[in-house]
């Protein structure tokens, strides 16, 4: 006799290839199973969320493909000092059962990491403001914010945010219905609702079982009509009944190309707000919590160091501590700066050259377009040197990861809102201009000696 979970399996398998399969999946053991609730058991808590993040809507599809009921899964991770070997699927009943049997209400809600809660999320400049509208909404839904829409470059907790105030709300109030998905997976549900005639089924879960919706990533379906059509009348049924909404984006709604105009509209019916890259101290602190939650041996002039070398976002300033940790414990030797700066050297040397001056910069700029630095510092506007100007300021945050009021100061004192527009401006031009990107790209090299 076969289950529920065997039969996925089998499907999947020539779909993934054996190598995906037997590292990701045959590991996963099945531990219960209810109508609707498929519940795995992963071996450590990286197999978990890495199924979770690449495989989990797979196997949703492939379940409801073959039953034609969406089933949610619900991943545990196996105790420590549980045996670790991957146990066929026929042996459950033997083994240990660490987790609970599937009870929709009070588990935490679904496909919420453990790890992104508002006591693991460090506040600073950079995301107060969406972090208190996070607050608010977790203790208020549906009141002041509504819908609250957080948008910012990636590695930025936008995400960490969103599971926050699933997780809040769900200790606060565990008789709220809280949804939790990607809007990636919104779209493929609402696919495969509509390819097995399940839309009643799917509607009445967003619409009408649902107290709090929070969806990742909305600017995923921007462009895909049917989804964006459905997301609507989810919006507005939801929102008619004063239920709350959260949203995260890359970018702003009216930034969102291809994202119909009455959508963009709601979303700027409430409380939009960004989440920049965090300054020094921010990151210095998000190292020291990550240090001290994997007790990682670091001490605090290393830590800001590293904190120093990697400004982009969260993730990589995550990523370079657990690598330069790995590195250590592999060889044994303590986690010095010189440790620091062999190991991540080469990744960070691009952004760091503390040689490279703004002054430098502007010298090439200026050299290179045939401006004169008085006029590259100064107030003129014309596009001759308006121009110039941008890419020597855009060259100035990128190569010396200098602050937007310190790059003001280096030309002229110009304000900082005049730096970050120039940043912005370039970034975004860049995308759709190659010429500018030729020049920017052999600016670079000539200042730094290598491509980006
Ligand atoms: P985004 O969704 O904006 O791309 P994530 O929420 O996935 O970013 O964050 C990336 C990683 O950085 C996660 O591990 C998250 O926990 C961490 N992170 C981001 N911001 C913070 C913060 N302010 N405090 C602690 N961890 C953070
Ligand atoms: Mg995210």
């Amino acid at each position: 006799m076969t289950d529920i979970w065997t039969d996925a399996l089998a499907g999947l398998r020539p779909r993934l290839g054996t190598e995906t399969y037997e590292l990701w999946l045959r590991p996963m053991v099945m531990v219960a199973v209810a109508p609707g609730v498929l519940q795995l058991r992963a071996p450590s808590l990286f197999m978990k969320e890495w199924f979770e993040n690449h495989y989990r809507d797979a196997v949703v599809q492939e379940i409801f493909s073959r039953t034609r009921e969406q089933y949610v899964i619900e991943v545990g991770v196996a105790e420590e000092g549980a045996v670790h070997q991957p146990l066929p699927a026929g042996a459950d009943d033997a083994s240990p059962r660490p987790t609970t049997p599937p009870a929709r209400r009070s588990s935490a809600p679904l496909g919420l990491s453990e790890r992104y809660r508002f006591g693991t999320f460090i506040k600073g400049a950079s995301n107060e403001l969406a972090a208190s509208a996070a607050h608010a909404v977790a203790e208020e839904p549906g009141k002041r914010f509504n819908p609250l829409f957080l948008y910012g470059g990636v590695g930025l907790g936008k995400t960490h945010l969103l599971h926050a105030v699933g997780h809040a709300l769900h200790l606060q109030r565990p008789e709220v219905r809280i949804v939790y998905l990607s809007a990636e997976r919104f779209m493929n549900e609402f696919i495969s609702a509509v390819r097995f005639n399940a839309c009643d089924q799917f509607r009445k879960r967003y619409r009408e079982d649902c107290d709090v919706l929070l969806v990742d990533d909305i600017q995923f379906i921007a462009g895909r009509d049917r989804t964006m059509d459905e997301f609507f009348h989810v919006f507005n049924a939801l929102y008619e009944s004063g239920k709350q909404i959260m949203v995260t984006a890359d970018r702003t709604p009216s930034d969102m190309q291809g994202m119909e105009d009455r959508i963009t509209s709601r979303l700027n019916w409430g409380l939009v707000a960004d989440i920049k890259p965090p300054d020094l101290e921010t990151r210095v602190a998000i190292l020291r919590q990550k240090a001290e939650d994997e007790r990682i041996p670091i001490a605090q002039d290393v830590t800001v160091y590293l904190a120093t070398l990697v400004r982009s976002n969260v993730r990589e300033l995550e990523g370079a501590l657990v690598r330069v940790s790995t590195f250590a414990a592999l060889k044994g030797v303590a986690i010095t700066q010189e440790f620091v700066r062999e190991v991540l050297g080469d990744v960070a040397a691009p952004r760091i050259s503390t040689q490279l001056s703004v002054e430098a910069i502007q010298k090439a700029v200026a050299g290179y377009f045939s401006v004169r630095m008085t006029d590259l510092k100064g107030p003129r506007r014309h596009k001759g040197i308006a121009r110039p100007r941008m890419i020597a300021m855009y060259l100035s945050r990128e190569l010396t990861g200098s602050s937007y009021p310190e790059i003001g100061l280096r030309f002229g004192g110009k304000d900082h809102s005049t730096v970050i527009n120039a940043c912005k401006r370039m970034t975004e031009i860049q995308t759709s201009d190659p010429e500018l990107r030729g020049i920017i790209e052999s600016l670079r090299h000539q200042l730094v000696g290598h491509p980006a």
